[in-house]
């Protein structure tokens, strides 16, 4: 079909906007950015995850919305941050969604162009980006509300502006935000320097579980893990980015096992070194950077598994440098 996002939107009036599963900061504030300014086209949202919000997030506008069991029906899926549609998880899945349209918005290198348009700019630091480019297309005049969202994205996504993909033009879509009224170290305060209790307590317990073998370091989080913390969010708690820092690494993983047994792999490499094919070969997606995928299978498996796929992949990426 050769139709446009603009097209497809003005025909709408009610439409479902779902990031990925364990959702990060760009996620949510992408979905909640997007949220709020179809709201302001006049458009009936419904915003939605299959996972819960992070505490972390609890402070952007709306984020208490966010539902992980939508109703009704819809004339248009707007996906975001994620590369594939089952990344989005049950929450497509549980409704009868067959021919309604979809607008792909992203950034990441490895997605699949699933939808009837695909708004994807590997580019692009963050979807959040991607999204404020959308919203100059559609006229949307940007207001606090939303350019706090979207900053939230773009400062989760580039670290506070750190990462190699900082780009000049993230920095200016950043400028723009604040000039609408975001509060950039507000944001950065809560993105990176405020986190609950638990999360403490779980760095604590997964601390011990660290073992480098190489250049790979590595550390687990199981549910026993969680309980024993009364940690409630199914995310890595940050720890996969802490994890990178150890100077002998060059590669991170935390193997993060859920309540149903499934296992969520996350991986982090210095500049240079790219973990993006391995998560692919995985079943999932991601940066050069920072990947990951969920797999079945018990830890010692599944740990043996892919600390094998990324030596390997490490020995190719040294060899031909
Ligand atoms: P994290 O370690 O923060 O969960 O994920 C890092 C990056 O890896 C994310 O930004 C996302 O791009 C990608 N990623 C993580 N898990 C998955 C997954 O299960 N499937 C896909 N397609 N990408 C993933
Ligand atoms: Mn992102």
């Amino acid at each position: 079909m050769n139709t446009t996002p603009e097209a497809l939107i003005s025909e709408a009036q009610r439409i479902l906007l779902i990031c990925h599963v364990n959702p990060d900061g760009d996620a949510i504030g992408s979905l909640l950015g997007m949220g709020w300014a179809l709201r302001k086209m006049g458009k009936q949202c419904v915003l939605a995850c299959s996972d819960p919000v992070p505490p972390t997030y609890h402070y952007l506008p709306g984020s208490e919305t966010v539902t992980s069991e939508p109703q009704g029906s819809f004339d248009l899926v707007i996906t975001l941050d994620a590369s594939d549609l089952r990344r989005v998880g049950p929450v497509y899945t549980s409704l009868d969604l067959s021919g309604v349209p979809i607008i792909n918005i992203d950034h990441h290198i490895t997605n699949v162009g699933f939808g009837t348009v695909n708004l994807v700019d590997p580019q692009a630091t963050s979807t959040a980006e991607v999204v404020l480019a959308l919203l100059r297309r559609l006229g949307v005049e940007l207001d606090q509300t939303i350019a706090t969202c979207l900053l939230n994205g773009i400062v989760t996504d580039t670290r506070g502006f750190s990462t190699p993909n900082t780009t000049r033009r993230a920095m200016e879509a950043a400028i723009t935000l604040m000039d609408a009224g975001a509060p950039l170290a507000k944001v950065t305060d809560q993105v990176f320097n405020r986190r609950p209790l638990a999360e403490v307590r779980l760095w604590a317990e997964a601390l011990r579980t660290v073992r480098l073998e190489g250049p790979i370091i590595w550390a687990e989080i199981t549910p026993a893990m969680r309980l024993a913390c009364g940690f409630t969010d199914s995310g890595d708690a940050g720890l996969a980015n802490f994890l990178i820092t150890a100077n002998e690494a060059d590669i991170a993983v935390v193997f993060n096992q859920q309540a149903d047994g499934k296992i969520d792999v996350g991986m982090r490499a210095v500049p240079g070194v790219d973990v993006s094919a391995v998560a692919l070969e995985f079943g999932g997606g991601g940066h050069p950077q920072a990947a990951g995928f969920s797999i079945n299978g018990s830890l010692p498996e599944v740990r043996e598994r892919v600390i094998a796929a990324l030596k390997q992949a490490w020995l190719e990426q040294n060899d031909s440098s």
